[in-house]
């Protein structure tokens, strides 16, 4: 199975007041840390794995100019072998990127574009701290199909305080204007040690009650799907079109790379705070630039740890990531794979599961309902 790469770029113009990704705001780092990404490569060259997905995400790699991106991304392939058709991602920000910028990335070899629009309405926008307006976000999105980016991704929130089903509808239908071939639709959650969670627990603000955000949910299935979108995963949507044979299909317009996080497949990660699996070994690295920096200089990998998974926690694993996706856990797959039978040894959960309507159990499948999709964590949590 082929791996993928990820790219850590860990800088933003300013932190969003939801955001836990490990990123600084203090640019003057930006060229130490680009030697050191490819120190990070050189040292970790493999000729073991192949990659077929490059993902540039952050942090705002759009922070970084086109000749930066294409620099690494030069490396990157010096160092592993990145097959010729692979998909090589950008995530942007609206707020960061021109015209000329977006041609240029393109010239450097990045052929899909991920951009974090998360909402059209200012006041939204403000919620979230984000550094753009609405305005700009559809800017961006034009400048990108204008420099001839097909393949578009587009990032929203959704379950903010105050928000209506009607305000979500509009971005919506907003986003789906451009035909992006993908949106990914984040619920809004407060993460520990985020300015979002500290108004929580300091009653700042009062988060959007459980039945309405359930409602944006199944708003969002259900606009989508009437538009086109098919789910695979529980935030993520691929645009159903037309493939040269005349077939309908959704498949191709999936973030390849986001499925080998799903699919266990293996993947590198580099930069600060990112994470590589390789079964089954799972390491990562410390979020920390300037230690990354120093530990490069030295000649040192920035590892700040590593675990092997037992044989019971890649089940757990698998059982997790597998309900994550429309398709569900494979249950044949499943079997062979841990030598274990999986109606038998998970019976009682799967029989509680399914008649309180929270699971599917098909011929070789186990999925989540749409209902379901709203527990994953603590339905995940019953199989332990
Ligand atoms: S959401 Fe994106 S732009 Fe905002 S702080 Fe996090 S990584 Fe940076």
């Amino acid at each position: 199975m082929d791996a993928g790469l990820y790219i850590h770029i860990p800088f933003c113009v300013k932190k969003c007041s939801y955001c836990d990704f490990y990123s600084i705001t203090d640019g003057s780092l930006y060229p130490a840390f680009v030697e050191a990404l490819k120190s990070e490569m050189r040292m970790t060259r493999d000729s073991n794995l192949t990659f077929d997905t490059l993902y540039m995400g952050g942090g705002t790699p759009s922070v970084l100019d086109a000749e930066t991106i294409g620099n690494i991304i030069e490396t990157a392939r010096q160092s592993y072998e990145i097959l010729p058709h692979a998909e090589i991602t950008l995530e942007v920000n609206p707020g960061t990127v021109g015209l000329k910028q977006f041609e240029e990335y393109r010239c450097s070899g990045i052929n899909r574009i991920n951009i974090g629009v998360q909402s059209f309405d200012p006041v939204r926008l403000r919620f979230l701290g984000r550094i753009h307006s609405g305005d700009d976000a559809q800017a961006a999105i034009s400048r990108a199909q204008k420099a001839g980016f097909e393949n578009l991704g587009l990032d929203l929130i959704y379950g903010i305080p105050n928000q209506t089903k009607t305000s979500w509808l509009k971005d919506l239908k907003l986003a789906i204007e451009f035909e992006p071939r993908h949106l990914s639709c984040y619920m809004l959650s407060f993460e520990p040690g985020t300015p979002l969670y500290i108004d929580l627990q300091e009653d700042r603000l009062r988060p959007l009650a459980e039945p309405q955000v359930c409602e944006l949910f199944e708003t969002t299935l259900e606009f989508l799907s009437d538009h086109g979108y098919v789910q695979y995963e529980i935030s993520n949507f691929a645009r159903e079109s037309m493939t040269r044979s005349g077939l309908k299909g959704a498949d191709r317009n999936r973030s390849r790379h986001n499925m080998k996080y799903w699919n266990f497949a293996p993947y590198i990660g580099l930069g600060p705070s990112a994470h590589s699996f390789l079964e089954p070994k799972r390491y990562w690295n410390c979020a920390d630039v300037k230690k990354y920096i120093q530990d490069l200089d030295a000649g040192r990998l920035p590892r700040s740890g590593v675990e092997r998974l037992g044989m019971e926690q890649l089940m757990i694993e698998a059982i997790y990531l597998g309900l994550r996706q429309t398709q569900g856990i494979l249950i044949d797959g499943f079997d062979k794979k841990f030598g274990v039978t999986f109606r038998t040894r998970f019976k009682d959960t799967l029989d509680m599961l399914e008649a309180k309507g929270l699971i599917g159990l098909f011929q070789n499948r186990c999925a989540l309902t749409s209902k379901g999709m709203l527990y994953l964590d603590s339905i995940a949590a019953m199989f332990i």
